[in-house]
């Protein structure tokens, strides 16, 4: 697992098919999510990111807008995720909202670029979380 540093977080978490784990490391609790892209289906509509919490099968748990300055909980989840959706919606507002990063929370990944899952082997790509074909196609 590699360590996402502070500055390098929001274009990670919002590369599209991005996996990570929450480490809140006063509690040594892990939790991982999964944020995913999902294109318009007509011009008119926006895209939208998906987030699940990465359960035995994922759960879905919220949406983002594209720009990820709205967070939209999911209405109907289980009794037993409402803990995993809170913490979500935490670093949501720090990351996004307060553009701060509590001392005591660490996102750790697998080293697969978010953008398009392939394995990163140039640590200073490893390091951003996305590959460099993918940073350059960036739009
Ligand atoms: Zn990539």
């Amino acid at each position: 697992m590699y360590k996402i540093e502070y500055e390098n977080i929001k274009p990670f978490l919002l590369g599209g098919k991005c996996n990570f784990v929450l480490i809140n490391t006063t509690t040594n609790n892990h939790i991982g999510y999964t944020i995913n892209l999902v294109d318009k289906k007509k011009e008119t509509d926006k895209d939208r990111y998906y987030i699940f919490y990465n359960s035995t099968s994922p759960i879905y748990i919220g949406w983002l807008n594209e720009d990820a300055s709205w967070l939209g909980l999911a209405p109907n989840i289980e009794e037993q995720y409402l803990k995993q959706q809170a913490i979500f919606h935490k670093l949501h507002e720090f990351i996004f909202k307060k553009n701060k990063y509590p001392n005591n929370i660490e996102i750790h990944y697998t080293g697969q670029c978010s953008k398009c899952g392939r394995i990163l082997k140039d640590p200073k790509y490893i390091k951003l979380g996305i590959g460099k074909y993918c940073l350059e196609s960036k739009e």
